[in-house]
């Protein structure tokens, strides 16, 4: 059974699943995008653990989709929602308030270089929106070159970033270009980063005016799969941009807050250091919260257009995102990811000599991906994928689904996960494989 943990759930008297829902399906619209053949009724979180609606408890190694970086609930970031809520909700930047700026000034002191300028948003989508906007105005140009296989947004500027079938509309999509993958295990070119950069520089001189306004990449891509680039690859690139008058941007949507174990930002592991930073998950704990940070000489290009938004840096955005940034750092969340990744890695690669779908165990920290597959050829397992994935859940573990075919187990939980957590979460795989 789950590890010993301290908390009572609240008995739970509101709607159970079946009528959440049907009420979802028909006042939320259908939806392709529900995780469990019937869908989990959560309703109480406590730091690594949820609660669905019989109280019955999980190890959530997804943390709310990568969000939910200190712990459900945290009882600072709590307390600290409530203060501001109780004293001032909302006014937006028409006017000055103190928590915007501390907030601003404490994630600023986050940042490597020059990255000093803070803008607030409500979500990882509008982060990108803005940096895409930043680097067009900025360089005067149009082009952007993604990567096959990221995931930056679902609006419509930010979906022609996105490269997954899955994602996309039939929306224009303005001036982008998708560039091969750096992915060591399933990329033409494995690890060789120099191999991928050449084929960046292709699209500049092919496909392109020689110009363009910038690059955008996830060190650790997410939704695609917990795919960490190839080393080396972030450095070439950039050179290759910024030699083409972009301007390089990184979305550490997910992959930011110490979460890697090694640095506190996910593009500090290739050794770079990009213009434009665009954040949003983990930063507020499950608070709608969003942020593009970027240097002095870009952010002056902005001061060109009124650059506004209602809610982005409210007060009690602003308070909750502090308290996380400070609790981060009280509780050492970083050098914790690093020591419970190592060890859940490790178990995890003793798991992979053991069962065959096993076909890669990748990423760093907590941070990390199990990938499924078939065969030697690495066809994506996917039946087994969603029977092992629905078997976890009645074990009590919730991790993430991702690539293309579903069949990646992406392992993110709150920062808080301890190694016993690890070790259940392993064992846990270990049988649901060995009774597939
Ligand atoms: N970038 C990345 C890397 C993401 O994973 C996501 C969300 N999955 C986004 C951007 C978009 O963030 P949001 O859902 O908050 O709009």
């Amino acid at each position: 059974s789950l590890p010993p943990f301290d908390h009572q759930p609240r008995p739970y008297k509101g709607m159970l699943a079946d009528e959440v829902l049907e009420k979802r399906k028909k006042f939320l619209g259908p939806s392709l995008f529900y995780y469990y053949q019937k869908p989990l009724n959560i309703v109480e979180g406590k730091m690594q653990y949820l609660y669905d609606e019989t109280g019955k408890r999980y190890l959530d190694a997804f943390a709310g989709i990568v969000t939910v970086s200190c712990g459900h609930c945290h009882p600072d970031v709590v307390n600290a929602v409530v203060e501001q809520s109780q004293l001032l909700q909302h006014t937006t930047t028409i006017y000055l308030h103190h928590a915007i700026v501390e907030f601003a000034e404490a994630l600023a002191s986050k940042m490597p270089g020059n990255l000093k300028v803070v803008y607030f948003v409500n979500s990882g989508t509008e982060a990108n929106e803005l940096a895409m906007l930043m680097a067009r105005m900025y360089t005067g140009n149009l082009g952007m070159i993604a990567l096959r296989n990221a995931y930056h947004g679902g609006s419509a500027g930010t979906i022609g970033l996105t490269a997954l079938h899955t994602w996309k509309y039939p929306i224009p999509q303005g001036e982008i270009h998708h560039v091969m993958n750096p992915d060591p295990y399933r990329g033409a070119f494995g690890s060789d980063a120099a191999h991928y950069a050449k084929e960046v520089e292709d699209h500049i001189n092919y496909g392109t005016s020689g110009n363009v306004a910038g690059f955008i990449a996830e060190t650790f891509q997410g939704v695609g799969g917990a795919v960490e680039l190839a080393p080396g690859y972030l450095k070439l690139v950039y050179d290759i941009v910024r030699k083409s008058g972009g301007v390089c941007i990184a979305d550490e949507v997910q992959s930011g807050f110490g979460r890697t174990g090694s640095h506190y930002w996910g593009f500090e592991t290739q050794g770079v250091i990009p213009d434009i930073v665009t954040m949003a998950k983990g930063i507020g704990n499950g608070l709608p919260l969003g942020a593009v940070v970027t240097t002095p000489e870009i952010a002056s290009v902005m001061s060109k257009r009124i650059q506004f938004n209602t809610f982005g840096g409210n007060p009690v955005c602003s308070a909750g995102g502090l308290a996380v940034l400070k609790v981060l750092d009280k509780e050492k969340r970083q050098a914790h990811c690093a020591d419970v990744g190592f060890q859940l890695i490790d178990r995890l690669r003793t798991l992979q000599q053991k069962h065959d779908i096993i076909g890669d165990v990748r990423g760093r920290g907590l941070m990390l991906g199990v990938e499924l597959v078939s065969d030697k050829d690495k066809t994506p397992a996917k039946a087994e994928a969603a029977v092992l994935f629905e078997k976890l859940k009645d074990l009590g573990v919730l991790v993430g689904k991702g690539g293309l075919h579903g069949n990646v187990f992406r392992i993110k939980p709150p920062m808080c996960f301890t190694k016993q957590d690890a070790d259940f979460l392993v064992d846990a795989l270990d049988y649901a494989i060995s009774r597939l």
